[in-house]
């Protein structure tokens, strides 16, 4: 956000609510833990207006399926709820952001009017692109604290909280297709033809990085680039979503630790659990779902049995 600032500007608050959505966005995913049993459970944040955002970014994470994308392609309804999030951020956090204990201490911009823009004071737009990276990290740092706090009958020492509340970059995953083309004798998860033909293949996100976007070792398979391509961010036909619950089930230790040797963390039953929550959610949404090349279909109601059959 300090990137677009400009100091002595006006600065649209309507703008910054699309940011938080972006931001809560993720967040408002459900959480993968052990201690809350066979389905995922949204991460407890905050109380009132916060939890507010939250409630109204998940009934748009419904309805769309995860994707922030599609989301955004809806112009009337992502008008719609910036509009109500707008609504939400300008009582809570920018008129309280520069009250300090009892003191208003008006360091950052002129305080928000209703209806007002944000006129950013001299110097600030510069410090925060000078130090972004520093205040990035200490925000990052204090959120993530805050929200362990929170649950900590959900995250117990669950070390992957920032990647979940902040997302993962896009790692150089090379390291994880030469351990993957083992558990598939060399041939594309999908096609199943020989993969070699393409060097070693492409590794995929079997619940698509868009939905999800963790890294988590039992949700890799290696397949072709033309394969991957064309899945994109659908998910994978039910006879995929079956042979991908037996690869993990019948190698769900030599994955962990393989995987775990090149630096990835693996939980297999958090991945059975995104997995039900993701087709789920499609499922509810008549959505469709990739079998190859061109071709999708509607998920069919046999989705579910072989993988709540593994969660329990
Ligand atoms: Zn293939």
């Amino acid at each position: 956000m300090a990137t677009t600032m400009t100091s002595g500007s006006p600065v649209r608050p309507r703008l910054i609510a699309d940011h938080f959505i972006r931001y809560y966005w993720r967040q408002a995913a459900p959480f993968a833990s052990v201690a809350a049993g066979p389905s995922l459970t949204l991460l407890r944040q905050n109380t009132g207006r916060t939890a507010a955002v939250l409630a109204a970014i998940d009934e748009h994470r419904r309805r769309f399926e995860g994707s922030l994308a599609q989301a955004r392609k809806e112009t009337s309804s992502w008008r719609q709820l910036v509009s109500r999030v707008d609504s939400i951020v300008r009582q809570m956090p920018l008129s309280k952001l520069q009250t300090l204990g009892p003191d208003r201490l008006e360091f950052l911009y002129e305080n928000l009017g209703q209806g007002a823009e944000i006129i950013l004071k001299a110097g600030v737009a510069y410090c925060f692109r000078r130090h972004y990276a520093l205040v990035a990290d200490l925000v990052k740092g204090a959120w993530a604290r805050y929200v362990r706090r929170f649950n900590t009958d959900l995250l117990g020492d669950r070390a992957d909280l920032n990647e979940f509340l902040f997302g993962a970059e896009r790692a150089d995953l090379s390291a994880v297709a030469p351990v993957l083309i083992e558990f598939q004798h060399g041939e594309c998860f999908y096609c199943h033809t020989p993969i070699r033909d393409d060097g070693l293949g492409h590794v995929d996100h079997f619940i698509p990085w868009s939905r999800y976007p963790v890294h988590l070792g039992h949700n890799f398979v290696l397949a072709h680039r033309t394969c991957n391509e064309r899945k994109s961010d659908f998910l994978a036909a039910t006879e995929h979503l079956e042979a991908w619950v037996d690869r993990n089930q019948s190698h769900k230790v030599q994955i962990e630790t393989c995987l775990g040797q090149v630096g990835v963390i693996s939980d297999l039953g958090a991945s059975f659990r995104i997995a039900h929550w993701a087709y789920a959610l499609t499922f509810g949404c008549n959505g469709l779902t990739w079998i190859r090349g061109q071709e999708c279909r509607h998920l069919d109601p046999g989705w579910e049995r072989k993988l709540a059959h593994a969660i329990c």
